[in-house]
């Protein structure tokens, strides 16, 4: 890919449509904005803006457009997979200063927003307001912006899906500096193509998003957490197909093994209710009568009992429910703080290959000679496996990490699974892709990228 390099008068260009203070060159771009938050890959780009307005990611589209520019757009950069990385140089486009919350309509149930604000901010804007936006990835400083672009997942995808199912209608901004509006405050459509969800996950690589219509949900009067402790991690995950036969759907379902819990404790400084078990599912039921919860509570804990759970403890009050949610929200911060370096492998395989799955991730521990830490949402079959470097050399690192990723997404293909869940390709996991989709499938992919960006200057690099 060869692409113009910047020049003042680039620079120049910029600085006349968003004023010095939102260009930024050289050492006044932060590390920060050279990687994302897994990824070693590490660039920085050219030339760093915050944009605000529609107008103004129009007018920086059309100039990079014409002169040959790569544009790397940019949420919060909690992405895992280098896909906010600006690996070819150019303009950075950062969203996290187009904030605004522009209108809850609750004649639509809809919330309008601007990419760049938070999810926690819309977790904070509509408490009290008797509704909510479902989708609840792990990670609440990241922008609604990039949770569209990475269609992020979240612990309640099981119930109600993933950021794809809960997003009505985006604004957006084609590579050539073109303003759309697609879908909108509309329940369905049957017109066409659907080009908001072609853009929905594609990690920035067809068009800028300036503008999003969430779908809100009333919520629910009832809410209450189970935590159950099984004595292997066999026992724990094959007890999801019976509770999925058992017709009970959980609006969350979680699994983790102990190692997990007790690597959390030591990162939070607290006990979490149980930590002697080999392994837990933690599920979480929601619902308008205290009679609907409790019949799915008790069928669920009376179904693990059943396929030897050694107990079901409830957790039944706001404070228990939220201290027991977000230690399993720090699940990836605890393992990161336990060794030097780590890699992911985001898979997701039908929910009754699970077990497989993982026995398969934990027997590659001995036979590569490194540690592997799993847990997931066992609801959605998306599956965490974190690869820990702790003291081993670099070059073995990847040369093992490498070797690894082909075991796993071979045996993930062999099972009828895909490589990524919920985090994307980006970078990081572009060879993986090509070596695990038809070539027919690749080629549409390209095509598609293409049609949208003929000249490859948004996010070039990245999924194709
Ligand atoms: C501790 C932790 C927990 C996490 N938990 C989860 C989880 O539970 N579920 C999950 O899915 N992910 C999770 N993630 C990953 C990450 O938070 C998500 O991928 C998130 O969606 C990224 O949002 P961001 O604002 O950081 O975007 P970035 O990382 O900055 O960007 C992500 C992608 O979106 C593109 N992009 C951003 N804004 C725009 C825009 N306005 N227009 C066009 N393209 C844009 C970027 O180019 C890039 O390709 C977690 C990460 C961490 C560190």
């Amino acid at each position: 890919m060869n692409y113009k390099k910047i020049t003042q008068q680039d620079i120049d260009f910029l600085k006349n449509l968003l004023g010095i203070e939102r260009v930024f060159t050289d050492s006044l771009i932060n590390e920060d904005f050279s990687h994302d938050e897994l990824t070693g890959e590490k660039h920085f780009p050219e030339v760093l803006v915050e944009v605000l307005t529609t107008d103004e990611v129009s007018e920086i589209l059309k100039y990079a457009s014409d002169n040959n520019i790569p544009v790397t757009p940019r949420g919060q950069g909690t992405g895992l997979v280098g896909s906010a990385v600006a690996i070819c140089g150019g303009i950075m486009m950062c969203f996290t200063k187009m904030n605004k919350i522009l209108e809850l309509d609750e004649n639509n149930l809809t919330l309008t927003v601007e990419p760049g604000v938070l999810l926690m901010d819309v977790i904070s804007f509509l408490d009290g307001s008797g509704l909510f936006y479902s989708p609840e990835p792990g990670e609440k400083s990241a922008t609604i912006g990039g949770n569209v672009n990475t269609n992020a997942g979240g612990m309640k995808a099981m119930k109600y899906g993933a950021t794809r199912d809960n997003i009505l209608g985006l604004e957006i901004v084609y590579p050539d500096g073109t303003i759309d509006s697609i879908g909108g405050k509309i329940v369905k459509t049957s017109s066409g193509y659907n080009l908001m969800h072609l853009i929905i996950g594609s990690e920035g690589t067809l068009v800028a998003v300036t503008k999003i219509i969430l779908k809100l949900l009333p919520v629910p009067k009832y809410n209450i957490s189970l935590l159950v402790p099984f004595p292997t991690l066999e026992k724990a995950i094959e007890t999801v197909p019976v509770i999925l036969r058992s017709k009970i759907i959980p609006t969350a379902l979680e699994f983790m093994e102990r190692d997990v819990i007790l690597c959390t404790e030591e990162y939070l400084g607290k006990k979490l209710p149980h930590n002697t078990a080999d392994a837990y599912l933690l599920l979480s039921f929601d619902g308008n009568t205290k009679n609907e919860i409790e019949t799915a509570y008790e069928k669920a804990a009376q179904t693990c009992i059943d396929s030897g759970a050694i107990d079901a403890l409830i957790s039944n009050t706001p404070e228990r429910n939220k201290s027991i949610w977000s230690a399993r929200g720090t699940f990836l911060e605890a393992i990161k703080a336990s060794t030097t370096e780590l890699d992911e492998c985001d898979v997701v395989v039908p929910r009754n290959r699970i077990a497989d799955f993982v026995h398969f991730a934990n027997s590659l521990q001995s036979k590569y000679d490194i540690r592997i830490k799993s847990f997931g949402h066992a609801g959605d079959g998306n599956l965490h496996i974190y690869l820990l470097k702790d003291h081993m050399d670099t070059t073995v690192w990847h040369r093992k990490i490498k070797a690894i990723f082909d075991e796993l997404y071979e045996k993930s293909r062999s099972i009828g699974g895909h490589i990524s869940g919920e985090h994307g390709i980006g970078y990081a996991k572009k060879e993986f892709l090509k070596n695990n989709i038809h070539p027919k499938n690749l080629e549409i992919f390209r095509g598609i990228k293409a049609v949208f960006d003929p000249k490859n200057i948004l996010n070039p690099g990245k999924i194709v």
